[in-house]
């Protein structure tokens, strides 16, 4: 991550895949993929492929845990063993737990878990293909899939990866591009307030490149904000 390579990332203004550098994968939204959660939800950026469920309010154990005044959330990122080529060895990993954390940290601020007092909200994400930015993936499934189950929200939550490769600022890295480009940024907001409830970023960038990569970020949430509208519409719609 973040390292330089004699892997060549861009030519000819295209990339490994094909794209443009200010160019997203193919995005994907379906809501309603798991029959027995409260929400679900699948999203994919190209090859990377997320599936959010969500259940509660329900109540939380051990009662210890309960907090009198408010609501948790809980959130779980984990790569199928399958979601790589080489298997990914299964279980929790310190990495899975720092996403898990960052996750909760993105999604957090929208929900109003004051409003239930005692209980938890689980939010589950399995990646089940790996090709770069999976962490943001997840938080647009989970975002799905909250609103999905009926959680009280003020606003949903977009997520997106940016970074440089070749002396190119890109949006939307995938796998060959975060592991071996120059620079990458994930960042989450909330669009309709323009709030910023994630940003990591690895690698070194000038400071004018990091501010001309956080609009291009901003302007790829505002299209995945698009999406996720529509794919709760068409939920919603489905047994019209
Ligand atoms: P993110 O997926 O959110 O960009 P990382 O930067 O940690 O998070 O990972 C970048 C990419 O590296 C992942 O999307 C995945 O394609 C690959 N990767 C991560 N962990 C593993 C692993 N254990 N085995 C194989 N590939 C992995």
């Amino acid at each position: 991550m973040g390292h330089k390579s004699d892997i060549k990332l861009i030519e000819n203004g295209k990339r490994t895949d094909g794209r443009t550098v200010d160019q997203a994968r193919e995005l994907t939204m379906e809501v309603g993929v798991i029959g027995a959660a409260d929400g679900s939800a699948k999203v994919a950026f190209g090859n990377t492929v997320a599936l959010a469920s969500v259940y509660g309010p329900r109540e939380l154990f051990p009662r210890f845990m309960q907090q009198s005044d408010t609501g948790i959330l809980r959130t779980r990122y984990n790569m199928a063993p399958f979601s790589v080529d080489d298997r990914k060895r299964p279980g929790s990993d310190r990495r899975g737990q720092e996403i898990s954390k960052v996750m909760k940290n993105a999604l957090e601020p929208v929900l109003f878990l004051q409003e239930f007092p005692k209980v938890t909200v689980d939010a589950f994400v399995e990646i089940i293909q790996a090709d770069g930015s999976t962490r943001v993936t997840g938080i647009n499934a989970s975002s799905l899939a909250l609103a999905a189950a009926g959680i009280p929200m003020r606003n949903l939550v977009c997520a997106c990866s940016v970074g440089k490769a070749d002396g190119h600022l890109i949006v939307d890295l995938n796998g060959k591009e975060d592991n071996f480009g120059e620079a990458d940024m994930v960042f989450g907001c909330v669009p309709e307030t323009r709030e910023v409830t994630l940003l990591q970023m690895d690698g070194v960038l000038t400071r004018d490149e990091v501010c001309t990569l956080l609009k291009m970020a901003t302007k790829t949430c505002d299209d995945i904000l698009v999406k996720q509208k529509q794919a709760l519409k068409d939920y919603y719609r489905r047994d019209e």
